[in-house]
């Protein structure tokens, strides 16, 4: 069957003449809107349309291509034509049905659906979508091909759910005698160096944690960053939704996002009832403040790439500025990590550097290797870690429910996870490995998003998230709180270490 668009275009007064009078303008403008946006993509015909009043449906079908654009092109100029011939105009135009046929790569294996009014049949592969009711800006928006795409994703993520994230070993570990067995966290708050935070999954760290945080963010500047020409940048801790919905954080993971809320006044007599309870009560009034603040208004950073986009979009590079190389490490990362916490390796607050980088693709294939020298230097000789590198699916394209690629030729856009052991955890084979770090090059996806160029060529884009604290838990979590087990080159970094703190 062929696509199929049944709608309804309004317009502010019904044409002089009845049907028969707009019988040739309709059958020009349909003619020419098929010609303008069928035509090449295999054809289409008006099936029918009557005049009721000022409401003129037309049924368009299409057996290859979706007629929507069909629709907007008549509607336009039937507009520009009534104008000059009857001063009428078109007020709106709805779909009460639209229907799209389209063939699945995979079966689904439990039903789906879609979040606005359809109705959805399959014939062996073929699918056949029925969405009803389409306003102007969901015809305009293109919402069709949109609820066709997530469809097919949905299915997509059905036959990939339950298999394994794709994972092969890049870098071999080299084999280290551990000198500690023990949960570094609990280690550690054992010695008074942490305390779980006044709220949930976060952690403060007292002056010997804290300087050993610092130490592995100095290491990364001077070891990493700085030699390669990293520049500094701070950006702000509140993401915004437009940010989000570019990068596609907002659709992939909204369930680990900690939102932000904002008073709706701050005006003192707004808030009067609140703090009376508060003086009565001496506790949160939670119905009283859940009514004085708005809803979400933005997101509390989750990873600093998405805002360091948002600072070059609608930006053109200059030649001369590429590779651009930056990296902040003033927002905070906050993710709700629920089940998942444990200790100061899966936190909701963490300490990210996180360099963003811009060039060229061969500008950031070399910049890869660059990258991955600096750190093979860090964790082989400055901390001594027993660690690993794996090629792994970047999360952008394991929302989409497509797999890394398995052919190493192929290993140019995509994710190199960094994993350390963790002894407490069991035997090197038998348990499961930290990811401390992770490396990616996306290609153009978010260079696209943003709309930044250069002034020739092609600009791809990558980040690497540097978790100080997984830097710290797979250090200490190998070498223990002790100096004594501390390699020299870390040793240089860390001494002189605060006093420990001793409370009664
Ligand atoms: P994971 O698979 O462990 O959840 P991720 O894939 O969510 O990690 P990314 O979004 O790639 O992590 O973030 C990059 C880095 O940020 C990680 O390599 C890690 O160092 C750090 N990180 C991520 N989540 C946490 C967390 N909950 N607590 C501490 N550090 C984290
Ligand atoms: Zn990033
Ligand atoms: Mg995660």
């Amino acid at each position: 069957m062929p696509n199929r668009l049944r709608a309804e275009v309004l317009l502010s007064s019904a044409p002089e003449g009845g049907r028969a009078a707009l019988e040739p303008i309709v059958t020009a403008l349909a003619n020419e809107a098929i010609e303008k946006t069928l035509n090449r993509r295999g054809g289409g015909r008006v099936v029918e349309w009557e005049l009721a009043g000022p409401t003129l449906s037309i049924t368009i079908e299409a057996p290859e291509a979706r007629p929507h654009g069909t629709l907007l092109a008549f509607s336009r100029r039937l507009g520009e034509e009534l104008g000059r011939a009857q001063k009428i105009g078109v007020r709106s135009l709805r779909a009460p049905e639209y229907r799209l046929e389209f063939i699945l790569a995979v079966l689904p294996t439990t039903p789906v659906s879609i979040p606005i009014p359809h109705t959805l049949t399959l014939d062996g592969d073929r699918a056949t979508l029925t969405l009803l009711d389409l306003d102007e800006t969901a015809l305009r928006e293109n919402w069709a091909d949109r609820a066709v795409k997530l469809l097919e994703e949905k299915i997509r993520r059905q036959s990939y759910a339950g298999k394994e994230q794709y994972w092969t070993l890049l870098r071999a570990p080299i084999a280290r005698e551990p000198k500690f067995l023990q949960d570094p966290t609990e280690a550690m708050i054992k010695r008074q160096w942490v305390r779980g935070g006044p709220t949930k999954g976060k952690w403060f760290l007292g002056p010997s944690a804290a300087h050993l945080l610092r130490t592995m963010e100095r290491i990364a500047r001077e070891e990493v960053l700085l030699p390669l020409g990293f520049r500094e940048v701070v950006q702000p801790h509140h993401d915004s939704f437009e940010t989000l919905l570019k990068t596609g954080h907002l659709e992939g993971l909204p369930g680990e996002f900690y939102y932000v809320v904002e008073p709706k006044s701050r005006d003192p007599a707004v808030w009067e009832r609140f703090t009376d309870l508060v003086k009565i009560t001496q506790a949160v009034p939670t119905e009283e403040l859940a009514r004085l603040v708005t809803g979400p208004t933005a997101v509390l950073c989750y990873a600093q790439c998405p805002t360091t986009y948002w600072w070059l979009s609608g930006r053109t590079l200059a030649t001369d500025s590429l590779p651009l190389l930056v990296f902040d490490r003033a927002a905070v990362s906050n993710r709700y990590e629920s089940g998942g916490r444990h200790g100061l390796e899966r936190v909701d607050e963490f300490h990210r550097i996180e360099p963003v980088y811009l060039g060229t693709p061969e500008q950031l294939v070399a910049l890869r290797e660059r990258l991955l020298e600096r750190y093979i230097h860090v964790f082989d000789k400055i901390l001594e870690l027993e660690w690993r590198t794996a090629w792994v699916t970047p999360f952008f394209m394991q929302q989409a429910g497509v797999i890394a690629s398995d052919d190493p030729h192929q290993r140019i856009q995509g994710t190199i996870d960094f994993e350390a052991w963790l002894p407490y955890r069991g035997t090197r084979e038998g348990s499961e490995w930290l990811e401390f770090q992770n490396l990616s090059i996306v290609g153009d996806k978010y260079t696209k998003a943003f709309t930044i160029k250069t002034q020739k060529g092609e600009l791809w884009s990558g980040c690497t998230g540097i978790g100080l604290e997984r830097w710290m838990v797979a250090f200490l979590a190998q070498k223990g709180l002790d100096v004594d087990g501390w390699p020299d080159g870390f040793r240089r970094y860390a001494e002189p270490l605060p006093n420990e703190l001793h409370f009664l």
